[in-house]
C-alpha cells in the first residue's frame, strides 16, 4: 500500500510519503541501496475504448518477506513463478 500524505498548495495534490507492506504493515524501504526488492502485484480487469476506459485495478505491494512467503505458497499451489536475470525481464517485458 502506498501511502499519501495532503499538501496545501495552490491546490490538493496527494504527495509520495512511503509505501507499506499490504500483509504484514512494515513499512517497505527502497532507500536507493544495491540491494533490490520489489513485489507489486496487481489484477487489472474491465474494457477499455478509444473514448475511455472502464477497467478496474487490484493492487498489492509487499515487503520481501512477505514477497517470499506469497510466491512460495502459489509454487506450492501449483502456479508456474517464472525466475530469470532482471536483464533478461526488462527485454522480454519491453517486446
Ligand atoms: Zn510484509
Amino acid at each position: 500500500m502506498k501511502v499519501f500524505k495532503q499538501v496545501k498548495l495552490l491546490y490538493k495534490k496527494l504527495v509520495y510519503q512511503k509505501t507499506i507492506c499490504d500483509r504484514c504493515g512494515q513499512e517497505i524501504n527502497r532507500d536507493g541501496s544495491y540491494d533490490k526488492f520489489d513485489c507489486t502485484l496487481s489484477l487489472r480487469e474491465g474494457r477499455s475504448f478509444p473514448e475511455g476506459d472502464f477497467s478496474t485495478i487490484k493492487t498489492m505491494d509487499l515487503c520481501q518477506k512477505c514477497g517470499n512467503t506469497l510466491f512460495n505458497s502459489l509454487e506450492k499451489e501449483g502456479y508456474k513463478v517464472h525466475e530469470c536475470d532482471y536483464d533478461a525481464y526488462t527485454e522480454r517485458i519491453n517486446v
